[in-house]
């Protein structure tokens, strides 16, 4: 059925379906859209403005949130309420991250668990889903106001080495900003299609996709074969970037001028502004032989020349990656066919002509290096949204199915909108000591809570042998073959047992009973999420108690009597807290539980470490 729509605010005609294609990315987010009357992508830009939005939010004392250029400016004047990078977070627990913490200059919560980091601001604690859909929504506005039209479907790009849970983070944040998510796409898989790889069906081709960005830097390598994008490897540096080739030039002046690491942590704006200039010599430099500028009454200046052999050693890492990728796809350089470059840092001179003589080829870079990945997301989105008949859609899933975990949460391990035929495996464990059964109930749909949801089936996986609470290991597997049948699987892993049901397909709902699931979904994202949110730290909070309990019980003896009284005391506030809806307050007391928990733990594992020495015997 076609639908046509009226534009309330121009009364024009337009387009039923307006999909907007984004890249959320690490510093800068865009919106991109294919023009209706060009047929040509385009990002969006307000007039004589930058497309790129900076991905920073920052939050004001009353804990309102602003994103983009505007929160920029706060990063060196309020660090702590300035979060940037938040990408980085996503799907991560604080383990994962830890090696890194120190690039964060806010506060990302230490709770020591696989549990996912939180963000704390003031008196809030913010997930990583939360923080890009504050970025989600601000771009959702601003595609909004330039329109003059509501957006509500997006696809959004994530990087190919994003897993499941980094992939339904992004969508939870999309769904979260009020945004259906219709597809999320590889981001070197949208650069591809940007350059027009891939829309040929008849078409071979394996290419590599080089994205050196602002902090970080990914190399893939693709194959596409009948219009379809396979990931055969990818390798880069999540911390390398254009801010390094920025902090080579400052070393060099630094030296040149004759100032000290220290004396500029001392002088914040100083290191601001020796920033600013440097990154403004590096830009200068890429179509320029040399940068000269006046600073504090100083002269620095700099040659391309220099710049080049300064930052020789950061290409070469890059390099290094490339050789890796191609290693682990088994191919040499001469398999590679075209040569894909995104990020804003492929525009100096001396990274592309590196790119190009490693690969022997001339490269891609025709497109604009910063919009590339967002306007392949609208060529996508054209896709999707039906306008471009020359390409066939694959069967696809019309709504999440998963699995109910504990506090009758979602867990999704098909999102909607994957290809079909699927399969998808994910692990679970027993939260009571000894049970030895689970109950193993199916879902199909997009809110948070199950209730909300429709059941597909359900059944229990019995014995499972007696173990200890989070020893067992559940695999449990969702199979989707080519008529759309589901076949879900649970085998305990030590024991072997298993069980399996089917479904039957299409799993009968009508297009509109889709269509109202989809929109509920939206309009209750908000409360869904506030829900998930108290549910994850009431079961974290009952699980830490639990061990704190236990813990204490066992090693009395390496406890003072003060730290007993202490724990007690942290315990009962924990305790008080679970009985009131505050997911702040229990994640505050979880914290502080923690605090006075940590040292006789670290003491109990040097005891059970030496206890253990002391018995080998030689
Ligand atoms: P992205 O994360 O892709 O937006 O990349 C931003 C990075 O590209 C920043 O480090 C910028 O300094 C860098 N960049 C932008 N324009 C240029 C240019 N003309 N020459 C060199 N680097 C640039």
């Amino acid at each position: 059925m076609a639908k046509i729509a009226i534009n309330i605010a121009t009364g024009s005609l337009q387009q039923a379906e307006m999909i907007v294609g984004i890249d959320l990315g690490t510093t800068n987010s865009l919106v991109a859209i294919i023009h209706p009357e060009t047929k040509q992508p385009v990002a969006l830009r307000e007039f004589n403005t930058s497309s790129l939005v900076p991905s920073i939010v920052h939050f004001d004392e009353f804990g309102n949130p602003t994103v983009g250029e505007q929160a920029r400016a706060f990063l060196e004047l309020d660090p702590q309420n300035t979060i940037f990078s938040a990408k980085r977070l996503m799907g991560k627990s604080y383990k994962d991250i830890k090696e890194n913490a120190g690039f964060f200059a806010y506060k990302v919560i230490d709770d020591d668990t696989e549990s996912l980091v939180k963000v704390q601001v003031g008196n809030q604690f913010f997930s990583p889903i939360e923080l890009s859909s504050f970025i989600l929504k601000e771009l959702k506005q601003r595609a909004e106001h330039i329109l003059k039209t509501p957006v509500t479907k997006a696809v959004i790009t994530v990087p190919a080495y994003f897993n499941d849970a980094q992939r339904q983070a992004t969508r939870d944040a999309g769904k979260l900003a009020g945004l259906d998510v219709m597809r999320i796409v590889n981001e070197p898989t949208a650069a591809s299609l940007a350059y027009g790889l891939g829309m040929n069906q008849e078409e071979e081709a394996t290419i590599a996709v080089y994205d050196l960005g602002g902090g970080t830097f990914d190399i893939s390598i693709l194959h596409i074969s009948n219009g379809i994008f396979e990931v055969l490897s990818t390798n880069g540096d999540t911390y390398l970037g254009g801010d390094d080739l920025d902090r080579t030039i400052m070393q060099h002046w630094m030296n040149e001028v004759g100032i000290t690491i220290d004396e500029l942590h001392q002088h914040k704006s100083l290191a601001q502004g020796l920033r600013l200039k440097a990154e403004e010599a590096k830009k200068h430099l890429s179509t320029h032989e040399r940068f000269s500028t006046d600073w504090n009454g100083e002269v620095l200046s700099i040659t391309k020349t220099v710049f080049e052999e300064l930052i020789q050693p950061l290409i070469e890492k890059t390099i290094d990656c490339c050789k890796r990728a191609l290693t682990d796809a088994k191919l040499s350089t001469d398999a590679i066919s075209t040569i894909v470059m995104v990020g804003g840092s492929t525009r100096v001179p001396a990274v592309k002509n590196a790119v190009s003589a490693f690969f022997g080829k001339p490269v891609n870079d025709r497109v604009n290096p910063d919009e590339v990945v967002a306007l392949g997301a609208a060529i996508q989105a054209d896709i999707l949204a039906g306008n471009n008949k020359d390409f066939l859609l694959l069967d696809i899933t019309p709504l999440s199915l998963g699995i109910e975990t504990m506090g009758g949460l979602m867990d999704v391990l098909i999102p909607r909108n994957s290809k079909i035929p699927t399969s998808v495996g994910r692990q679970y464990t027993t939260h009571k000591d000894g049970q030895g059964s689970m109950r193993i109930s199916v879902f199909q749909g997009e809110r948070d809570l199950v209730k909300d949801n429709r059941k597909l089936a359900e059944f229990n996986l019995t014995g499972i042998p007696g173990m200890p609470a989070g020893l067992p290991k559940v695999e449990v597997q969702f199979l989707i073959d080519a008529d759309g049948i589901l076949v879900v699987k649970a085998k305990e892993l030590r024991s072997g047992t298993e069980q399996s049901i089917e479904v039957k397909p299409q799993f009968g709902l009508t297009d509109e009973e889709v269509e109202n699931m989809l929109m509920d979904s939206i309009t209750h994202a908000k409360d869904d999420m506030q829900i998930r949110a108290l549910v994850e730290a009431r079961t974290e909070a009952e699980q830490i108690l639990d061990v704190t309990e236990k813990f204490i019980g066992k090693n009395q003896s390496l406890l003072t009597q003060q730290e007993i009284l202490d724990t007690a005391a942290a315990m009962q506030a924990l305790q008080m807290a679970l009985t009131m809806d505050d997911k702040n307050l229990i994640q505050t007391k979880i914290e502080e539980l923690n605090e006075v928990s940590r040292p006789f733990a670290e003491r109990a594992m040097d005891a059970a470490v030496s206890g253990a020495l002391k018995g080998k015997t030689i």
